[in-house]
């Protein structure tokens, strides 16, 4: 099929909203799309796996732009996700844009930086752009509303089990359907069924300095700076404390799994061994009201490196490659990511660029934006987590805060 039958055959997501609208035939767990099964019949121009914040951003801007967009979640919104929920003030231009009232949320502003040693030392540092803090839960669902105010085809509670891509299309099937598109994003996140499946690189790693690690996070209530974001250093790993919105704090971690298996795959028992060694963390971790009965976890977490096209499917935001969470970089790598990805999408579905040279262009800009980032994050990540290392190293650069934000400026970017 030739791009010129594509373009035809793509109605404007709103018109197609409005013919949807007018069926009563809705599924359970779909917010727009009335039958999946139907859509394989839908011309859709592209199809989102993964409705995080690199799915979302670029499935709105698809749908802004026209373009008929279905996007696929395995989740049901609003869910809580393991991120330290701090964004970088690049994206807050982008966020807005996208239709998130950032300055009506009246969300904290975070100008300032505590780094500790597991011993205790420390260090603060003014962050040059700094960022604001707000919970997954909201931005996740904020940016899944505008996306079906926009027309995307959202259909949460949605697995897909495999994309094959035949003959200038793909073919997406999910838990109890199928559709197909000539576009095809792959925004899954850390490591999902799909990595496993396709066997990337990464998934068959041995374990290293740069993979295995775990995730927790909390919701608290306690007393703490709002403008301030601390990153206590322990054994093996690292927790941020900041401020989101409703004058709740994020409590986040990132360890070795190894470090949960020596204390019997008990979090708790590990938080006294190993954490509250850190005396900053033992009084964040006794004083707060915790807000969740327990804390949300992930497991697999690797910083490996990753490819940005798989079989002719554009891979986005920590599916595309994982920023060490420390660097506190890696929403705006994955909001950035969607508006690279969408400039050349657009160009090949208007038939300006061949497919080769939207993988080739889309694959380029992403390494040219993220590829130093990313491995400048991978050398911090190997430094920190080493007991004598950090403490020596926040020794040090004490009397010269300003080299913390010149390793911050390292992993960065600018607004965009
Ligand atoms: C401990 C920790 C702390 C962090 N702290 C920060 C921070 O403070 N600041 C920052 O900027 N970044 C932080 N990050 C990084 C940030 O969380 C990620 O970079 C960001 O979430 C990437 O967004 P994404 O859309 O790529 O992936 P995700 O947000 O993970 O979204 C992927 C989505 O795909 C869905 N999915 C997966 N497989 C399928 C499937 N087969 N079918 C359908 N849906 C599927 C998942 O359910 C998920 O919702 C942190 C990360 C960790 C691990």
């Amino acid at each position: 099929m030739g791009i010129q039958v594509f373009n035809n055959c793509f109605q404007s997501a709103k018109s197609l909203r409005s013919l949807e609208e007018t069926s009563n035939h809705k599924t359970g767990n779909s917010d727009i799309s009335p039958c999946p099964t139907d859509s394989v019949r839908r011309p859709f121009a592209a199809v989102v796996v993964g409705g995080g914040l690199a799915g979302l951003a670029l499935s709105i801007l698809l749908s802004k732009a026209g373009y008929k967009t279905v996007l696929f979640e395995k989740e049901k919104y609003p869910f809580h996700k393991v991120c330290g929920e701090y964004i970088s003030m690049e994206s807050w231009k982008f966020l807005e844009d996208l239709g998130v009232n950032l300055s009506e949320l009246n969300l904290p502003v975070i100008k300032n930086l505590i780094v500790s040693s597991p011993r205790g030392n420390f260090i603060n540092a003014k962050l040059d752009l700094g960022g604001f803090g707000i919970s997954r839960y909201f931005l996740d669902n904020k940016l899944k509303e505008i996306a079906v105010e926009n027309g995307v085809s959202v259909h949460q509670e949605t697995k897909v089990n495999e994309v094959i891509f035949n003959e200038e299309n793909f073919s997406i099937k999910y838990n109890g359907g199928a559709v197909s598109a000539p576009v095809a994003i792959g925004s899954f996140g850390k490591r999902s069924n799909l990595d496993v499946k396709w066997q990337r690189a990464f998934t068959k790693q041995k374990n290293s300095k740069l993979n295995n690690y775990i995730g927790v996070k909390y919701h608290i209530k306690t007393d703490f700076p709002a403008d301030t974001i601390a990153l206590h250093n322990f054994k093996n790993g690292y927790c941020g404390i900041s401020k989101v919105e409703n004058d709740q704090y994020c409590l986040c971690y990132l360890t070795t799994a190894q470090n949960l298996k020596d204390n019997h795959n008990s979090i708790q028992e590990m938080q006294k061994n190993v954490l509250y060694k850190n005396t900053f963390l033992k009084s964040i971790f006794s004083e707060p009201e915790f807000l969740f009965k327990e804390p949300v976890t992930i497991s697999q977490i690797s910083f490996d490196k990753k490819s940005q096209i798989e079989n002719h499917v554009l891979m986005l935001g920590d599916a595309a490659g994982m920023i060490t969470p420390l660097c506190g970089n890696g929403m705006s790598m994955a909001f950035h990511a969607a508006k690279i990805a969408f400039v050349h999408i657009d160009l090949f579905l208007k038939g300006k660029i061949s497919r080769k040279e939207m993988e080739e262009k889309y694959a380029a800009e992403w390494q040219k934006q993220f590829g130093k980032r990313l491995r400048n994050g991978r050398i911090i990540q190997r430094l920190f987590g080493k007991e004598t290392a950090t403490n020596l190293f926040i020794k040090a650069i004490k009397p010269f805060p300003f080299i913390i934000n010149k390793l911050i400026k390292g992993t960065h970017g600018n607004p965009f």
